[in-house]
């Protein structure tokens, strides 16, 4: 009767072949319309919460002595183009920039690199890298061998991908600071290949819920996107909270309205949807409660630029040091060495 009814809609007389047609049509539409809105529009709700214990981090990040971060400087090594419906479940399908971007914390002595974005050799691979700033990919480089510690916030391409294709691995390897499941969880690196033979008798890092990396620097282990997914804090000299989540959302909207990628993201990516979930919540929860740490997802733009225009985030990179070539200038010696 329904196809019956569509017909005289669409004006014409029912044969019996037309009616074979519209009885496919509808089978088909019934089947497709409930899994596309189980693939590509619904986001559950998360079932626990994530256990971020936001005291216990704070006290650790004061746990180490020496001076905290006075800056957190970036460079933007290139970009993605998704479509919104690729990251928050039930978003239009619209074209949209995923800039991938490298974090340094400058400290007083010293730097440490939070992600490393990936160099041309990996991304010519990657087909939706349709820009790559070869210039910010060098200082990437150089910034990493200046570095006193290399962090990843987990161990997918775009963030370890520099790593992978360092030439001079071997010498990265005391500052190296991959965690025991980002160095075992070789699969989601590819089509990033982290070489072995330069990490031989590499020791990756063991903690279990927290670690204090450095003064106002703590990691948070939050396995769900991958396995080795962290969080890093950072409290700055200053006193202001930076909460970097890496990919546990790819923008701060999934956030803001507690909702998952798609489904079918969820599988194409092998994530652990119920953590990140629960993860979600949790950091949703956290806007709320203190709002005063800017939680910095890995791809969003318009968090850069608010935190950028905001003073909290320093786009470029420091310099790296000159080498030193010759006997000090007099300047540089103390004043009994003149
Ligand atoms: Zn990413």
């Amino acid at each position: 009767m329904i196809v019956q009814l569509v017909g005289r809609l669409l004006g014409k007389r029912m044969t019996r072949r037309r009616r074979k047609h519209g009885w496919r049509l509808l089978v088909t539409v019934a089947l497709v319309l409930p899994m596309y809105g189980l693939l590509v529009l619904h986001s559950p709700a998360a079932q626990a919460e994530f256990p971020l214990d936001l005291a216990a981090v704070r006290a650790l990040a004061e746990s180490l002595p020496g001076d905290k971060p006075l800056a957190v400087r970036y460079e933007q090594v290139g970009a993605f183009v998704f479509y919104e419906a690729m990251l928050v479940a039930g978003d239009p399908w619209r074209k949209t920039p995923l800039p991938i971007v490298a974090y340094q914390l400058v400290f007083p002595e010293q730097t440490i690199l939070i992600d490393t974005g990936l160099e041309r050799a990996t991304a010519s691979h990657t087909l939706m890298l349709p820009q790559f700033n070869d210039a910010a990919s060098a200082k990437v480089r150089a910034a990493m061998d200046a570095a006193a510690q290399i962090v990843i916030t987990h161990e997918h391409e775009d963030h370890i991908g520099s790593i992978t294709t360092a030439p001079n691995l071997a010498a990265l390897k005391p500052k190296l600071r991959l965690t025991a499941e980002q160095f075992a969880n070789r699969a989601g690196m590819k089509p990033a290949v982290l070489p072995l033979a330069p990490l031989a008798d590499y020791t990756p890092l063991h903690y279990d819920a927290r670690y204090a990396l450095a003064p106002g620097v703590v990691l948070i282990k939050s396995p769900g996107h991958s396995p080795g997914s962290q969080m890093v804090y950072v409290r700055l000299a200053d006193g202001r909270e930076l909460l970097f989540i890496g990919d546990i959302s790819t923008r701060l909207r999934n956030i803001e309205l507690e909702r998952e990628r798609p489904w079918f993201m969820t599988v194409v990516i092998g994530e652990d949807r119920k953590a990140v979930l629960a993860e979600l919540k949790t950091l949703h929860q956290l806007m709320q409660t203190n709002p005063e740490i800017a939680i910095i997802p890995s791809h969003d733009g318009a968090v850069l630029k608010m935190r950028t225009d905001a003073g909290l985030l320093v786009a470029g990179f420091l310099p790296p040091p000159a080498p030193l070539t010759g006997p000090p200038a007099a300047d540089d010696l103390a004043p009994d060495q003149r």
